[in-house]
C-alpha cells in the first residue's frame, strides 16, 4: 500500500492523508482545510493533488474544520465515496460545515470587492451552504469500538481521543493477500483530566503511526488552574475595571469549556453579578449537540449533572442567535462576558466584538487556545500595537491576558503518554504530522532522545511505499 501526505505536513492545518491499497482502493484520511493565510489558503485548498471522483472511502478523525473542511469542496467536484466518523462528530459537520458555507460565501464577497477595485473579474466561492447540505448525504456513523469493514480488505475502528466531541484515533487493519498492515492515525490528541470528556484512549498496536505535534515543543498549566484564573479574569475586568471581558474561542468543545467553567463558578457562589453572552450561533447549535451525546462525557460531569441538571446553562447565561441581539452587544455599557466565535479570531462574530472594543483599556481579551501565526488572534497576542479589522486599523488598547491550559491539544508529554500504549519495538514507522516545522524537528528530537525509532516529518504530497 501507499501513504501520501496530502496537507498537514510542516504545518497545522489542511490534514490530508491519502492510502491508496494494492488492489487500488483510495481512501482517504481526514479532508481538512487549510486556514488562515488569506489568499494564500485559497489557493492551497482548490489544489487538492487527487481526483475527488477517485476516492472511495473518507475517515474522519473529528469535525474540526482543518480535518473537515473540505468534504463540501470534494463533493462539488465529484466525490460519492463514504464518509465514516463517529455519531457526534457526524452531527457535529453538519452545523459545522452548513457554517463553513456561509464564511466561504462572505469571504468571497469581500475578497471580490477588492478585486473589483482592482479591475479584476470576481471568484467563485470554494463551496457553499448547498454543497455542504448535499455532501452531509455520503456519511456513516460509527461508534468507538464498533469495526467497519470496507470490501473484505479494510477493517476501520474508532478510539475516543479525547480532543472534541466526538474526535477519533482511527485504528486501520488494511490486507494484501496474506500480509496485514495495522495503522493507526491520531487526528488531534487532547488533553488529560479534562473537564468534560473522557481521557485518550490506548488503541491496539500498530505497525505504521501517523500523529499530530501541534504542542511538540511545549508543556501546559494544569487544568485544574484554568478555572481560577477564568474567575480572575472575570473579577478584574467586570468587578474592577468595569468592563467587558471577551473570550474568542472556538465554537466547538473550547466554548462549552468555558460555558461549564462558568457554570460551576456560578454554582459555587463565586461568580459576581454580571451577564454572560455566548454570542455564536455555532456555539449554540454545538452546545445543543453536547448535550445529546452524553456517551463522550467523562465521571466528572456525569457525577455534576446530579446536583445541576444543565452544566451549560444558569440564569444569567443568555445564548444569542440573532444579529440584532448581537449587535445590542456594542452599545451595552454594562460589565459582562462574551464568549464568541472564532478562536482565532479569524472570522465570526467576535470581529465585531473586537473592532468594538479592542481600543478600550476597559477591555479584557482573553484568549483560550491556539491562533495560527498569520491569524488576527495571533497578531494581537503577540503584542501587535496596531491591527487591521475589516479593513480599518484598530490601536489594540484592550488588555490581553491567554489561558493556555484549555488547549484541546495535549503537550508533550501528554502525546508521548498518549502513545505509550504502543510498543516502541515493534513500531515501524512513525509519522509526524499537523505542527509548525521547527515544533516538529523539536518533537522528532524529543520521541529519538526517549526511545522511539524510525521517527520522520513528512514534507508536502511526500509519498511512503508500507
Ligand atoms: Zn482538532
Amino acid at each position: 500500500m501507499k501513504l501520501q501526505f496530502m496537507g498537514a505536513t510542516r504545518e497545522v492545518t489542511g490534514s490530508k492523508h491519502l492510502i491508496t491499497t494494492k488492489s487500488g482502493l483510495k481512501i482517504l484520511l481526514d479532508c481538512g482545510m487549510y486556514q488562515g493565510k488569506g489568499l494564500e489558503t485559497d489557493a492551497m485548498n482548490r489544489d487538492l493533488g487527487f481526483n475527488p471522483a477517485e476516492i472511495d472511502y473518507l475517515i474522519l478523525s473529528h469535525a474540526h474544520i482543518d480535518h473537515s473542511g473540505l468534504i463540501p469542496f470534494i463533493y462539488k467536484l465529484g466525490f460519492r465515496g463514504t464518509v465514516l466518523c463517529t455519531p457526534a462528530t457526524r452531527d457535529l459537520c453538519a452545523i459545522m460545515l452548513a457554517d463553513a458555507g456561509r464564511i466561504q460565501l462572505q469571504d468571497t464577497a469581500t475578497f471580490n470587492k477588492k478585486r473589483k477595485a482592482q479591475g479584476l473579474d470576481p471568484v467563485e466561492p470554494i463551496y457553499d451552504e448547498q454543497d455542504a447540505q448535499a455532501c452531509m448525504s455520503c456519511f456513516i456513523s460509527v461508534p468507538y469500538h464498533k469495526k467497519f469493514n470496507i470490501e473484505g480488505e479494510v477493517t476501520v475502528e474508532f478510539y475516543d481521543a479525547g480532543h472534541i466531541l466526538g474526535s477519533a484515533c482511527v485504528y486501520l487493519e488494511i490486507k494484501e493477500g496474506r500480509r496485514k498492515i495495522r495503522l493507526g492515525f491520531t487526528g488531534d490528541i487532547g488533553r488529560y483530566d479534562k473537564q468534560i470528556l473522557k481521557d485518550p484512549e490506548p488503541f491496539p498496536q500498530v505497525d505504521y503511526l501517523i500523529m499530530e505535534s501541534t504542542y511538540g515543543d511545549r508543556r501546559h498549566e494544569s487544568i485544574k488552574d484554568a478555572e481560577q484564573e477564568l474567575l480572575m479574569a472575570v473579577l478584574d475586568t467586570c468587578t474592577k475595571k468595569k468592563g467587558k471581558l471577551i473570550i474568542p474561542s472556538f465554537a466547538i468543545g473550547r466554548a462549552q469549556e468555558i460555558i461549564y467553567a462558568l457554570d460551576r463558578l456560578e454554582h459555587a457562589g463565586l461568580l459576581p453579578d454580571i451577564d454572560v453572552f455566548v454570542d455564536s450561533p455555532l456555539s449554540v447549535s454545538a452546545t445543543s449537540i453536547m448535550r445529546l451525546h452524553t456517551e463522550c462525557f467523562n465521571e466528572a460531569i456525569a457525577e455534576y449533572c446530579k446536583t445541576d441538571s444543565d452544566p451549560f446553562g444558569f440564569d444569567r447565561l443568555h445564548y444569542i442567535q440573532s444579529v440584532m441581539e448581537s449587535k445590542q452587544l456594542n452599545v451595552r455599557h454594562k460589565p459582562c462576558v462574551i464568549i464568541s466565535a472564532s478562536g482565532m479570531m479569524e472570522a465570526g462574530r467576535v470581529k465585531h466584538h473586537l473592532a468594538n472594543h479592542i481600543e478600550n483599556p476597559s477591555t479584557t481579551v482573553l484568549c483560550v487556545g491556539y491562533c495560527e501565526p498569520s491569524t488576527l488572534g495571533a497578531k494581537i497576542m503577540r503584542g501587535d500595537e496596531e491591527v487591521s479589522i475589516f479593513g480599518q486599523r484598530h490601536k489594540v488598547r484592550a488588555e490581553l491576558r491567554r489561558i493556555d491550559s484549555l488547549s484541546g491539544h495535549g503537550d508533550y508529554e501528554e502525546m508521548i503518554r498518549y502513545i505509550s500504549c504502543q510498543d516502541k519495538k515493534k513500531l515501524k514507522g512513525l509519522f509526524i504530522v499537523h505542527g509548525e516545522e521547527e515544533t516538529q524537528q523539536h518533537f522528532a528530537a524529543t520521541l529519538g532522545e526517549r526511545g522511539w525509532k524510525h521517527v520522520s516529518v513528512p514534507t508536502f504530497r511526500e509519498e511512503v511505499e508500507l
